[in-house]
């Protein structure tokens, strides 16, 4: 038998139970930090499978750390589970129109049931397959929460969690197949909060100084700030206390929320720095005081280039999903559901995606077949962000994209929703298990790459991994 035949057949053993806990996690719909329950199932799974278990890691009581040692315990295979849901994106299970379950708001809009069921089946497949060969290694699963939210694996990376892991394989539920080189943006988040003088704005408006005016000018400031930076750098705002309502009382409070994106971390860092700037000459300007808090940051993602080879080779081994006619069906009764421009937009990402292709034939079968190939040329970023940027700081890691959804779907849609619960989204989950599963038997038996990869890693974040927090930011779990 072939590894990939072995890893298939320790997969297939315990589908149920990973099929049972994907639809565990998707009702129970938990948003950051508030994923007792989903953390929960998952403990409960891994302690049958003898995993040992350190609970509430890095300050965060729905994040956990799963451990499961053979043999000498060298190396330690990481794994990385996410089971947050969002608000807003409730949707029935099986349902091709838009129907929100009753009583909830909430909804796995991005997969997370299946990316945290999917990763737990992968970490157990490891360690059989460990025990079953005499091979030699640590499964260590992390638990991470809030990855919808503020983040959860920048603050275990800077506990020192991740210190010992030798590589992490992940994956996203998508609507493609790949393992993509593109990155994913950092992020900085911070509190900007102006504290004035009230007084009587018509009687007595020269002893006032306003905090309002002081986050207006902030706004000017940074609009007139974006002529000049990177064209991927993104800056965006929301008042979160405009200091009052009443108009004849000069605003003596006022609080704005910026959140700063850049594809590198010390790209954002500088801008970040560049909008602080112009939040103190604001307060000079008005003779006001300001405060600033960082609330949440993101590292950027960048698949590791040592390791995606080896992922991108074992996902091109197993090939894309088997979808059955059923499953074309499905996929296309969600397509239908979008707007005309929607699809038009859809008809383009086609022809460009698949240049070789009728475009309108693609999307009569919207369910991805293939795997894109793995460009290590590629430079680009695409505009979102995630925690995963963090991990990938401190160890190799490299995420796989499989699709769980139909072909042109928009992730955090109530569609999403829908096709996390659905036959395709479990196809999906099951072959990510698969390719995590075997990309990490494969590569703890090369050292030499290992190491290859970490001094990558090394490379990056300068010999050590920086967390872009500051010590004072804690995890927000009653406030975010
Ligand atoms: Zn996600």
């Amino acid at each position: 038998m072939t590894d990939k035949e072995r890893v298939s057949l320790l997969v297939a053993e315990k589908k149920d139970m990973a099929v049972k806990l994907s639809k565990d996690i998707w009702n129970y719909a938990e948003l950051s930090y508030k994923e007792e329950k989903s953390a929960r199932a998952i403990i409960n799974v891994l302690k049958k499978e003898g995993f040992s278990m350190q609970e509430g890691i890095a300050e965060i009581p729905t994040a956990f750390l799963a451990k499961a040692v053979v043999g000498s315990g060298k190396p330690v295979i990481g794994f990385l589970a996410e089971y947050d849901a969002l608000d807003g994106l409730s949707q029935m299970a099986g349902q091709t129109e838009k129907c929100p379950v009753e009583g909830t708001r909430n909804g796995h809009g991005c997969g997370h049931n299946l990316l945290g069921a999917g990763t737990v089946l992968a970490a157990i497949a490891t360690k059989e397959y460990l025990e079953q060969n005499g091979l030699n290694g640590t499964v260590a699963l992390f638990g991470t929460p809030a990855e919808e939210g503020a983040g959860s694996k920048q603050f275990i990376a800077r506990d020192g969690w991740f210190d010992d892991v030798d590589f992490f394989y992940t994956w996203h539920p998508h609507s493609l197949n790949s393992v993509s080189a593109i990155g994913s943006v950092s992020i900085m988040g911070a509190n900007f909060r102006f504290s004035g003088t009230a007084s009587h704005a018509g009687s007595a408006p020269e002893q006032g100084r306003s905090a309002l005016d002081a986050v207006e000018l902030m706004n000017v400031g940074c609009n007139y700030l974006r002529e000049h930076i990177i064209d991927q750098a993104r800056i965006h705002y929301a008042y979160s206390d405009a200091g009052g309502t009443a108009p004849n009382v000069v605003q003596d409070h006022a609080t704005i929320k910026y959140e700063v994106r850049a594809p590198k971390v010390n790209q954002m860092q500088e801008l970040f720095a560049r909008v602080v700037n112009v939040a103190k000459g604001a307060a000079m300007m008005t003779d006001t005081k300001m405060e600033y808090e960082i609330t949440m940051a993101f590292s950027d993602y960048v698949a590791n280039r040592t390791l995606a080879p080896v992922m991108d080779a074992v996902l091109s081994e197993y090939g894309a999903p088997e979808w059955s006619e059923e499953d074309y069906e499905t996929a296309r009764k969600f397509l239908r559901t979008y707007p005309k421009t929607t699809l038009m937009g859809i008809k383009d990402e086609m022809k460009a995606l698949f240049p070789d292709s009728n475009p309108d034939e693609v999307l009569t079968r919207p369910l991805h077949d293939g795997i894109l190939p793995y460009d290590p040329k590629e430079t680009r970023y695409q505009s979102g962000s995630t925690d995963v940027g963090d991990a990938g700081y401190v160890v190799p890691t490299v995420t796989a994209y499989i699709a769980t959804a139909c072909l042109g779907n928009a992730g955090h849609s109530w569609q999403n929703t829908a096709f996390s619960a659905s036959e395709i989204g479990i196809k999906g989950m099951l072959r990510a298990a698969e390719v995590m599963t075997l990309s990490s038997v494969r590569t703890a038996q090369m050292p030499e790459l290992i190491e290859k990869a970490k001094r990558e890693v090394r490379e990056k974040n300068g010999g050590r991994y920086v967390c872009p927090l500051p010590d004072y930011t804690k995890p927000p779990i009653d406030t975010y």
